[in-house]
């Protein structure tokens, strides 16, 4: 089994050692999937490595890979058991993004009809020439 960094204040990392209780619903070597215990909907679960990193961009690769290869089952399962018609991933980097536990996590959030929870997209319209600098400044830093 790989060595993974542990914050034994972090919460999930309790989760994942085990001296904090969740209702598991799966795990292998590199990720464990609970209920959230605060859902937002019927069925909402996480997703978290086990290897304690505060956000996606400082994850290898390769286990944020394991992460989000594990919500298509995961997803399908629980709109089966839920019965939800749609479904959100939700992966939250920073204060300002809304993230509480500073603990890479995917979020499945079930959704039906008239679920209350809404949806805010606010779209602006990308300037050329501003987005030609803006690729250009991405793929620089790649
Ligand atoms: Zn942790």
């Amino acid at each position: 089994m790989p060595q993974h960094p542990t914050d034994p204040a972090c919460i999930f990392c309790k989760i994942v050692a085990g001296t904090i209780p969740c209702l598991k619903v799966i795990e292998d070597d590199r990720l464990l999937a609970f209920l959230d215990i605060g859902p937002l909907s019927c069925g909402h679960t996480l997703i978290v490595p086990k290897g304690h990193y505060a956000t996606l961009d400082q994850m290898p690769d390769d286990l944020a890979g394991a992460c989000a290869a594990a919500a298509p089952r995961l997803s399908r399962a629980i709109k089966a058991a839920t019965g939800a018609s749609a479904w959100n991933l939700l992966q939250n980097n920073g204060r300002l993004s809304g993230q509480a536990v500073d603990h890479v996590h995917f979020h499945i959030i079930p959704r039906r009809e008239a679920d209350g929870l809404g949806y805010r997209w606010n779209p602006t319209k990308l300037d050329a020439e501003e987005g030609r600098t803006l690729l250009a400044a991405i793929q620089k830093a790649l």
